[in-house]
């Protein structure tokens, strides 16, 4: 069985940037299941894994375009040390934001603190290593969802 729309794929991967650091993997965790064609995984992953079978083994270079998209300058902004609090700051450190995104501060002035509502990947071409380990149908309960249910896959 391919992996095709509405069909749900378990992978095994690696994630490399191109200086060959390991960015995140799946390794010693569960493989990750997704719904395939639902948007659940980045465009220039989903495009890789079309038509793939459970064994196939294979490297995926994905440019930022097609993965966590280009560094958006005006994302990058200047916001009052005061907007902490008495929380401490440092350069690097990043904050959940009330949008469900992730900002990262850059640079930590007297006054002011820059930092970067990019993705932390935007930018980045990606270097994936990927197995899948399984393919099936959808439930139409999954289907209706437009996520993966069962084990490691779902919560609500
Ligand atoms: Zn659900």
């Amino acid at each position: 069985m391919q992996i095709t729309k509405d069909k749900v794929a378990s992978i095994h991967y690696t994630l490399r940037d191109n200086e060959g650091t390991i960015i995140d993997s799946s390794d010693g965790r569960d493989p990750l299941h997704y719904l395939h064609g639902a948007g659940n995984l980045i465009m220039g992953m989903e495009e890789g894994l079309e038509g793939k079978v459970k064994g196939d083994k294979f490297d995926l270079k994905i440019s930022p375009a097609k993965g966590y998209g280009e560094v958006d300058s005006s994302l990058i902004q200047k916001v009052p040390r005061t907007a902490f609090g008495d929380q401490e700051v440092k350069s690097g450190m990043q904050f959940s934001t009330n949008q469900g995104g992730v900002i990262t501060v850059k640079e930590v002035g007297l006054e002011s603190v820059t930092v970067d509502a990019n993705h932390p990947l935007a930018g980045v071409e990606l270097n994936f290593a990927v197995e899948i380990m399984e393919v099936r149908n959808a439930t139409p309960e999954e289907l209706a969802h437009g996520h993966v249910h069962g084990p490691g896959g779902h919560h609500h």
